[in-house]
């Protein structure tokens, strides 16, 4: 029987593992199949405490990963399948075995948003991705298209400038979501352009990625543009699927917590962008991980106490 399972990778499970483990849990950490989740797949993280000259993302996850492990959490490369909740005890199955659990930490977080257009699903990893860090490489002196307006379609899309030759922000509206440091920063990098007021309707070429079909979504025409890569940013959606009809959630399926981090199970919490859709910063989400495992362990030490009555009697 385990004190408590961790499910996922990124800053929220990773930081409720340095919590939970530095308080005696041994935790099981699962790491779900995006190990590191969102922060792995980000290029510069330049406004995490503590490091004024900035980190990457892959970096900020192996040096959490590694405080988890040093304090005894067991972070295990697995993909959690199916949760049934119980009183008090949980099972939680995965790709390769079944565990029992006296309290949850669900920390899966959020994915990236797809288009939804032709062409999208069929040209993934061949000219179409969702994370710059992982395929930038792959448009080296090249012509990309970055979709979204907010603040992770321009850091992204800074960060392809490295490589390709031209980046241009394709956005439906004509005024972007970014933060004023990030616009400044593209107003600034000559090989960064816009397509304002645009969507792509439609992702076509032959073996790889050609051209897309763009629409002006205030004139309505349309155009056909060559370009070799698109990466997308439009925001995420929840990873809940594996709790509908389980636990209470929005409706846009984020999981509803008190504010004791518990969701509508008890010996059950949340902590991340599975919960939090407002805020959603690296910084942010180790926080709601530090508090779930917090409350984890005060949960489990009534937990114990009430056993220890009952068994008394
Ligand atoms: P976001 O802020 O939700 O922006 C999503 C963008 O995609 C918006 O510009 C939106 O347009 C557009 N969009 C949404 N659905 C679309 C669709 N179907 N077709 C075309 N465009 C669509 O998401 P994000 O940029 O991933 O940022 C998420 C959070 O992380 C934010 O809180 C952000 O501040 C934070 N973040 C911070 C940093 C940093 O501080 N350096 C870096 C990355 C992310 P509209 O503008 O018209 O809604």
């Amino acid at each position: 029987m385990e004190n408590t399972i961790i499910i996922g990778s990124g800053m929220a499970g990773l930081t409720a593992g340095i919590y939970a483990g530095r308080a005696s849990l041994e935790p099981l950490l699962l790491t779900g199949n995006e190990l590191g989740g969102q922060i792995a797949t980000t290029t510069e993280v330049e406004n995490y405490p503590g490091f004024p000259d900035g980190t990457t993302g892959p970096e900020l996850y192996e040096t959490l990963q590694r405080q988890a492990e040093k304090f005894g959490t067991r972070v295990q490369l697995d993909e959690v399948i199916e949760v049934e909740f119980g009183s008090p005890v949980h099972r939680v199955k995965t790709h390769s075995g079944e565990y029992e659990t006296k309290s949850l930490i669900i920390a899966t977080g959020a994915s990236p948003k797809k288009l939804g257009v032709p062409g999208e699903q069929q040209y993934i990893g061949r000219g179409v991705s969702y994370c710059a860090t992982c395929d930038g490489f792959f448009f080296r002196n090249k012509n990309v298209m970055v979709v979204g307006g907010g603040d992770s379609a321009l850091q992204e899309g800074l960060f392809l400038t490295k490589f390709a030759n031209k980046v241009d922000i394709v956005h439906r509206r004509d005024r972007l979501r970014a933060g004023p440091a990030l616009q400044e920063r593209a107003s600034q990098n000559d090989k960064m352009g816009y397509v304002w007021d645009s969507v792509i309707k439609s992702i076509e070429g032959g073996t790889a990625v050609d051209h897309v079909v763009l629409e002006n979504v205030k004139t309505g025409e349309s155009v056909a543009r060559p370009v070799d890569g698109i990466f997308v940013y439009i925001g995420h959606y929840p990873n809940t699927w594996l709790f509908k009809d389980k636990l209470a959630m929005d409706d846009q399926g984020y999981l509803r917590i008190d504010a004791e981090m518990m969701t509508s199970v008890p010996g059950v919490f949340a902590a991340g962008e599975v919960h939090d859709h407002i805020f959603r910063q690296a910084i942010t989400s180790a926080g709601y991980g530090a508090a779930a495992a917090i409350a984890t362990e005060r949960y489990l030490a009534n937990l114990e106490h009430r056993m220890a009555r009952v068994e008394q009697w």
